[in-house]
Formats: C-alpha cells, sequence, structure tokens
C-alpha cells in the first residue's frame, strides 16, 4: 500500500489550519502509513496539532515562513524524498497550489487539482463548474493531490507530545519576500470556515422605497451582521462589478468575495441571500450551501423558483437591523 505525506504549512499562529487537519484526516482513513511533512519557521505547535496521525517530518527555517515558489517547491521536494511517499495529499491553499504542480514534474509524478474527496485509491472532483463529479485513478508515482477545504472531517486527535524527524534542505532562491499585500481593506471578510454564508447583491446600493439610496447604512448592517455572527462574505456579480466601475459602494466587497459560475462555491452549512435576485449564474455557485434562505422585496425572484428552502419576502434593511438587534450587535 502506498506510503500518505501530507505537506502542511505550519500557520503565522503556530497552528495547523483546519483544512490541513481535513487532509490529515483523508490521509488516516486510507488505512495505510501516514507521514505528515510540517514546513515552517517554528513547527512545535503544529507538530503537537497532528500527534498520533503518523510518522512526522519537519522543514524548519525562516526562509520557510513567506510562501516562495522556489523554497516551498524545495522544501516539499525534500519531503517527498524523506518520506518514500507514493501519494502526496496537502490543502488547496494558494501556496502549495502554486508550488505542488512543479514539484510534481520535478519528481516524475502526477498531481490532480481540486480534488474535493480522497480515498480507497481513488480521487472525487467535479468538473465544468461542479456540474460533472467524476472519479479517477492513477497508475503514476508520486501522485499529488490538492484537496479543497471542507471536503471532509479534521483529523482531531491531536494535542499530545509529538516526536519529530527534521529533514535539511539547502535553500537557495533569489527572491526576497518585501511584505504582503491584502486586497481586502480593512477586515478579513471570508471565512471558509464559517458556518454561515452571508450574501450581499447588489439591490443594497439601488434607490429605496423613499427613493434614495442608502449605502452607508447597507454597509452598517452588513458588517455589524458579520461581526456578531462570525459569518463569512459572499457577494454577488453584479456588486462586485459595481465597485470596480468607481461607483459609491461597500468598501470591504473585491472579486474575491463573489460568489457564482464565475467565482467562487463555497462549502458553508447554511446560506443567506440579501438583496441579490437568486439568478442561475450566481446559484450555481450555492452548490454545496446545504440550508439556504433569501430576504428579497419581489415574491417573484429567482430564490422562489425552488433555488432557496425558505424566502422571506421583505425589506432586507428592515429584516437586518432586526436581526442585528437580535444579536445584540
Ligand atoms: C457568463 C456570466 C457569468 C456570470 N457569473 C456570475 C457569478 O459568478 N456570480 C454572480 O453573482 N452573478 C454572475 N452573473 C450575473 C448574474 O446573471 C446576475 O446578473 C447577478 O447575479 C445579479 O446580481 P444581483 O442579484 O445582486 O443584482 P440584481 O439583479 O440587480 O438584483 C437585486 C435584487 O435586490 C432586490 N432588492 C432591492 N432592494 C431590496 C431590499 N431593500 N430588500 C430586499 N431585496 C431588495 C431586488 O428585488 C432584486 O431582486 C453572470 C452572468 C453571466 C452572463
Amino acid at each position: 500500500m502506498d506510503t500518505v505525506l501530507v505537506l502542511l504549512h505550519a500557520e503565522a499562529g503556530g497552528g495547523v489550519s483546519n483544512a490541513g487537519l481535513e487532509a490529515v484526516e483523508a490521509a488516516r482513513r486510507q488505512g495505510g502509513p501516514v507521514v505528515i511533512g510540517l514546513v515552517g519557521t517554528e513547527t512545535d505547535e503544529a507538530a503537537r496539532a497532528v500527534s498520533g496521525a503518523g510518522r512526522v517530518l519537519v522543514v524548519e527555517g525562516v526562509a520557510f515562513a513567506q510562501a516562495r515558489y522556489a523554497t516551498d517547491a524545495a522544501a516539499a521536494r525534500a519531503l517527498v524524498s524523506a518520506a518514500g511517499a507514493g501519494i502526496v495529499i496537502a490543502p488547496a491553499t494558494s501556496r502549495w497550489s502554486r508550488c505542488l504542480p512543479g514539484v510534481a514534474q520535478r519528481t516524475g509524478g502526477r498531481v490532480d487539482t481540486h480534488v474535493s474527496g480522497f480515498g480507497e485509491g481513488s480521487i472525487t472532483r467535479w468538473y465544468y463548474r461542479q456540474r460533472l463529479e467524476a472519479s479517477l485513478t492513477r497508475q503514476e508515482r508520486p501522485w499529488f493531490v490538492l484537496l479543497e477545504a471542507g471536503s471532509g472531517p479534521a483529523y482531531a486527535g491531536g494535542g499530545g507530545d509529538c516526536e519529530v524527524e527534521r529533514v535539511h534542505v539547502d535553500v537557495s532562491t533569489r527572491t526576497a519576500v518585501k511584505g504582503m499585500v491584502s486586497p481586502q481593506t480593512g477586515q478579513q471578510t471570508i471565512k471558509p470556515e464559517a458556518e454561515m454564508l452571508f450574501v450581499a447583491g447588489a439591490g443594497w446600493t439601488k434607490k429605496q422605497k423613499d427613493g434614495a439610496v442608502h449605502v452607508q447604512q447597507a454597509g452598517e448592517l452588513i458588517l455589524g451582521f458579520l461581526g456578531a455572527s462570525g459569518a463569512s462574505l459572499g457577494s454577488s456579480k453584479s456588486l462586485v462589478d459595481l465597485s470596480g466601475e468607481g461607483h459609491a459602494v461597500l468598501p470591504f466587497l473585491s472579486h474575491l468575495n463573489q460568489v457564482g459560475q464565475t467565482g467562487a462555491t463555497p462549502r458553508h452549512a447554511k446560506g443567506l441571500a440579501t438583496c441579490c435576485h437568486g439568478e442561475e449564474p450566481h446559484v450555481v455557485g450555492w452548490r454545496f450551501i446545504q440550508d439556504r434562505r433569501a430576504v428579497n422585496l419581489d415574491a417573484n425572484c429567482g430564490w422562489a423558483r425552488g433555488k432557496a428552502d425558505v424566502l422571506y419576502v421583505a425589506d432586507a434593511f428592515a429584516v437586518m437591523e432586526e436581526v442585528n438587534r437580535l444579536l445584540g450587535g
């Protein structure tokens, strides 16, 4: 049976992300030997989080603090070789997604991205914007699998002491990381691990019954709800496109918030759409949201046509004001 290596970065706060623990659990359920490969400046806390899951190899050093193709690829390659891995699983973070296809090429292996399930030597993934699901396996080794967050349960057996084996990597790079630029102005609104998705549509910026727009009030209501509920913020394309056109809109939204055919397909347990019409190109991004609700003034909007479990035909300004009051926000 193949040895499965799970590649993880130690997070800035010290531990392992939930997506990383999901990858560990997926590897464990395979039933064969599991090796965890940790990369970071300091990996002690991360090692505790995965204790009990298998043999732990670490690549440590300041060079591995920042996302950088050359150093991440060198660390991954050294860990694959030290583990003697046939299958390599990593959470589909931007960092691993960027370097692992190159590592697969260098090691003569193969890579599959956007994988939504792994078990019994095969993977599942979606094609054509989540309209077709395929199950596939590969003969080539090492086989790299980038697992999407939220695809399965997270490993919960850690917390104990953990013996680690250090792997030395010669670092050679001409790329210096000078800093980070975040596309979000203000607070972090995209939270893949939140239980709930809150979607804001273009209606928040449209003229309301008094004939005026109330963008500032809309922003306060949305941020108030996000703060009180911990929900992740999604948007319709129309709303984020408005900001690109320079209109007065909600400053905390960017294209990264967009849900839909040309946006994201998040995996929260619940979703609430507000001032969003519920057109097919938007709702296709809700494929994995289990409990769907919407607030819209229009009883004939897209959500009413079988796309939401519950549609509240109401003014979202009034509804969210009351919801925030009840939440104490
Ligand atoms: C190729 C293609 C790809 C696309 N990809 C995407 C995509 O990835 N994601 C996406 O979102 N869209 C996408 N679209 C666009 C999509 O078809 C819709 O145009 C878009 O989703 C509409 O956004 P909206 O519902 O926010 O705005 P609108 O259609 O303007 O709807 C606003 C809604 O707000 C409601 N409203 C207004 N005021 C209130 C209030 N006070 N209370 C309650 N409700 C109120 C109105 O009744 C209305 O239903 C795509 C389109 C194409 C052609």
